[in-house]
């Protein structure tokens, strides 16, 4: 069929007929529909609040509340529906996908979405950190209860359901420590339970976990991580089935809610490149994860891809791919060895955020965050607690391990 024909059925309807193509062909093709893009490659960046009608004939034949027909800038251009319609054909069982301002407006837009005053939400306690926030500063004024829970305990999680629980926020890997969950499990029992399966996939996107055929009810991401993946937009989105998706809509309508074309456009460069992208990343993260679990400074290597790690069962079971973020944890307690180590590093920058293609590193202490589980875990030496979380980047695997020695090297010099 050819995609012109599907124009009127919105833009975030999936072309049915690239089923058969594999990710790497989608990823190319997606979102590029003729009527968008002209007679170029990208689809252009369409600057405009205002459509201008011929006469008020034309105008009384708009058609103000169809996607895909330009009526008022809030509700996209052809920039923005093309970025929404590439995320929702790579992510399979999609029928539209929602773009928010940033991965944390993506969070906060699904969660008022499907949440009403008197509701709880189930929250995983390794969520990232702005979720957790928003609990308090978000949800309980507005008489949302947030419940934690223990994401490696899907008997607990069963158990915390109540006739009030509406939705569960997943997230696996988890930020910083990087669990993995028995997501099927934990959103099969949501399912039964009549609540809706949320889960945050900013680690490994649709290509890596496709999150609805998993049994998620709704996937979303940090477009400025992984898809952005140069480090210079924020974004967010939430891709879902036909009932959802129209809910998801609605509410980030009535909220106002609109991303700049520009950096649609930004976001569907990145998105051309991302696998290719996560490939390399996950084979240089893979051989360093490798080379720290046989250092002596080194207590606990924390990357799921990695064989023996935790979480690499179900990591294998259930996971399509992998990315570049990991962590792992020193031996001992010494705050200042690990401030040696990060400021010996000439390669690695300093800094939030991940998915770009320059390598990253950040400290983390999730202790003080965690109040479902503990950290660190029962069964570790309860002195190694200094986590580092690493971004790898694009630059050769040999450099960054020679620059993660350097840093070694530092953590017991004084
Ligand atoms: C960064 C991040 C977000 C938030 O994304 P922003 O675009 O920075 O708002 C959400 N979830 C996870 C797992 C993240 O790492």
């Amino acid at each position: 069929m050819g995609c012109r024909s599907r124009h009127a059925q919105g833009y975030g309807n999936r072309r049915l007929s690239d089923d058969q193509h594999k990710p790497a062909t989608r990823i190319v093709e997606a979102g590029r529909r003729p009527e968008w893009t002209g007679s170029v490659v990208n689809p252009p960046v369409w600057r405009g609040s205002t459509h201008l009608y011929a006469d008020s004939v034309d105008l009384a034949r708009g058609r103000p509340n169809e996607d895909g027909h330009f009526y008022y800038g809030r509700r996209g251009s052809p920039t923005q529906w093309a970025l929404a319609d590439a995320l929702t054909e790579l992510e399979p069982g999609a029928a539209g996908t929602v773009l928010y301002p940033s991965g944390v407006a993506a969070i906060s837009g699904v969660l008022l979405s499907v949440l009403e005053s008197g509701d709880t939400v189930l929250m995983t306690d390794n969520a990232y950190e702005p979720s957790r926030v928003m609990a308090k500063s978000l949800l309980a004024p507005l008489g949302i209860e947030t419940c934690f829970f223990d994401p490696l305990d899907v008997e607990g999680f069963a158990a915390l359901f109540t006739d009030r629980t509406r939705a569960v926020l997943l997230e696996s890997p988890g930020s910083l420590s990087m669990e993995v969950a028995d997501v099927p499990a934990l959103a099969a029992i949501a399912r039964e339970k009549g609540a809706i399966s949320i889960l945050d996939n900013t680690w490994a996107t649709a290509l890596g976990f496709p999150a609805l055929t998993r049994g998620c009810d709704i996937s979303l991401m940090s477009l400025t991580k992984h898809v952005g993946g140069h480090s210079d937009l924020m974004m967010g989105c939430a891709s879902a089935g036909d009932a959802l998706y129209a809910r998801l809509r609605l509410k980030s309508q009535a909220l106002g809610l609109v991303v700049s074309p520009d950096d649609a456009a930004l976001a569907l460069r990145g998105l051309r490149t991302l696998g290719v992208r996560l490939d390399r990343e996950t084979a240089s993260a893979f051989g360093l994860a490798q080379w720290l679990s046989t250092r002596p400074e080194v207590a606990h290597v924390l990357c799921p891809m990695l064989p023996g790690a935790p979480g690499h069962d179900l990591w294998q079971r259930d996971f399509t791919g992998g990315c570049g973020l990991f962590s792992f944890v020193l031996k001992g307690s010494d705050p200042a060895g690990r401030a040696r180590f990060i400021d010996a590093l000439e390669l690695f920058g300093i800094g939030y955020s991940w998915g770009g293609y320059e390598s990253l590193v950040i400290p983390f202490d999730p202790a003080r965050t965690r109040s479902a589980t503990s950290w660190p875990p029962a069964g570790w030496n309860q002195d190694d607690r200094l986590g580092i979380r690493l971004s790898i980047g694009l630059e050769d695997p040999e450099d960054l391990m020679r620059d993660l020695e350097r840093g070694l090297e530092a953590v017991g010099s004084i």
